[in-house]
């Protein structure tokens, strides 16, 4: 029988008002239900909401040092139980164990910084142009916060939303991904045992067109912190404008890796592969397209096919697998779709290239790691994003001619180049329109207590992680004291002629 998950609502667990639920399964056997949760609906997100209001008025006066002492021990907590909860996320969203530890790592990360935050959340105090005259600007909580995340980090990218948000004073409504439903459930459990007071975090499990849009529209709810596809960004964008709530978008990217003549050649290969193929190529941060000058285009391709081929696939939670499944039936479609559009555009396919029906991959969403060459900076598969193990290679003739490639797309979330000339490692820094460069390293491999985030259509101009986001879940008030003891005009009385 597979276990029952639900709600997590006002400090009580319970199904969806209407008793629906839905199914989920293990992307690496489908065969195996992972659990049923709770299907729910608009009138779950409005108890949820009324919830999350009442418990505002008494959390938002927690003194900050307490609600980051409460993130300790979630951090804490996340340590004891790290292996089981990186089990769990295999088993529902596929990715490989050890990047699955790596996940609840970043969570534990971003705990302990938020409950260090707890702490610092400074403000400014700053001299008044009038006499006998106090300023200080001080952040303050906002509200109920709706939190909405993607499938591909479970773990890591609740916890950097709904940990900042906690700290700085906000509940929280948290709707998870349908794809990875028991990992936030997990979640939410560890903080509810870390002694997060009823009604401050509430999880409403469901799809997004029913729980998602219901948060967004919702008058009660003051920001939304939202992770995922850039289609489902614009229309969060849209939707909230009526209320003119605030809201965060991280989304989709399309970023390359570019190699230049003088790289470590060795480091370049090591870099890719991992950018690439590491959660099978499921991250926002994946490298989907590989620059290659072309003095070394042909044998860097060579011996990249080689090692692509050499990759294996299987269970995650197996020990030697390199890369898992896709996450489910549409997305596997989708990787075949690009690689059908790929060919059909003139690119040639050098790896991969195909669903693998042998053994016990039949059973899963596997997709044969792909590489193609003779991609051309107008492909679709050169400027859409295919969120699976699809790498395009492009050539390229000088570091400029490169950079413009690399920055001919609507996206611009993770990039990186690999040289040893530090005047086009500089130049490089300087020309890319990226929200994060690396030199020397993949695109992929954030880390919590840096800014996270894109320019362009990856996002609406916030960071997550490190101190930025703080500035999200909070509010500045400027507080003037005047202590004259008459009344004095601020450029009129220190300006008459
Ligand atoms: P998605 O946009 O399909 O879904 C994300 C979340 O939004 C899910 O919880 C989903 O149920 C919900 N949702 C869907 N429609 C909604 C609606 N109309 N209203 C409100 N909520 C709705 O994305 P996904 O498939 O889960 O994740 C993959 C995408 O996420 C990729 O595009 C990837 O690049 C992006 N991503 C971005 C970052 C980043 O930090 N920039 C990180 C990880 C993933």
């Amino acid at each position: 029988m597979a276990k029952k998950f639900q709600n997590y609502v006002d400090g009580k667990w319970v199904d969806a008002i209407s008793g629906k639920t839905f199914e989920n399964r293990n992307p690496a056997n489908w065969d195996e239900v992972v659990g049923t949760f709770p299907k729910s609906g608009k009138d779950d997100v409005e108890v949820a909401i009324r919830a999350a209001r009442r418990a505002f008025e008494e959390w938002r006066l927690v003194p900050a040092p307490k609600r980051g002492d409460i993130l300790k021990k979630v951090g804490d907590l996340m340590v004891e139980k790290k292996e089981e909860l990186a089990k769990q996320m295999t088993r529902e969203m596929g990715k490989v164990l050890a990047e699955t530890r790596g996940d609840v790592q970043e969570g534990i990360d971003t705990a302990y910084y938020a409950a260090s935050e707890g702490r610092r959340l400074f403000g400014h105090t700053v001299p008044s142009e009038l006499p006998n005259k106090f300023n200080m600007a001080m952040r303050v909580p906002i509200g109920v916060a709706g939190i909405i995340t993607p499938w591909n980090f479970p773990m890591a990218i609740p916890t950097w939303k709904i940990f900042p948000a906690l700290v700085c004073g906000n509940t929280v409504v948290f709707k998870p991904a349908s794809d990875t439903p028991a990992t936030a459930t997990a979640l939410v459990e560890i903080l509810a045992e870390a002694g997060v007071p009823p009604g401050v975090v509430n999880i409403v499990h469901g799809g997004g067109g029913e729980v998602g849009n219901a948060i967004v529209g919702h008058d009660e709810v003051d920001l939304v912190s939202f992770t995922g596809s850039t289609m489902v960004g614009k229309k969060i964008s849209e939707m909230a404008s009526a209320t003119l709530k605030r809201v965060s978008l991280e989304l989709g990217g399309k970023n390359a890796q570019m190699v230049m003549p003088d790289a470590n050649m060795e480091l370049a290969l090591d870099g890719v592969l991992w950018g690439a193929f590491g959660t099978t190529g499921q991250r926002c941060t994946a490298t989907s397209r590989l620059l290659l000058h072309e003095k070394i285009h042909d044998t860097f391709v060579a011996e990249l096919v080689k090692r692509v081929e050499a990759l294996k696939l299987g269970d995650g939670l197996k020990p030697g697998i390199d890369v898992g499944p896709c996450v489910n039936e549409s997305q596997q479609q989708t990787v075949q779709s690009y690689v059908d559009i790929g060919l059909q555009q003139g690119a040639k396919v050098v790896a991969g290239g195909r669903i693998p029906k042998d053994g016990d991959l039949a059973r899963g969403w596997f997709y044969r790691p792909t590489v193609f060459t003779g991609v051309q900076p107008d492909h679709r598969i050169a400027k859409e994003e295919i969120f699976g193990p699809v790498l395009s290679v492009i050539k390229f003739r000088t570091l400029e001619e490169g950079i413009r490639i690399l920055n001919d797309t609507i996206y611009g979330l993770s990039s990186s180049l690999y040289t040893t000339n530090i005047n086009d490692a500089y130049t490089a820094i300087r020309d890319i329109k990226a929200g994060i460069t690396y030199i020397n390293a993949p695109t992929i491999g954030a880390e919590a207590h840096m800014p996270f985030g894109g320019v362009k259509q990856t996002g609406n101009g916030h960071r997550e992680g490190g101190w930025t986001v703080y500035d999200f879940f909070s509010e500045w008030k400027t507080v003037y004291v005047d202590y004259s003891g008459g009344l004095q005009r601020a450029q009129i009385d220190n300006y008459q002629d």
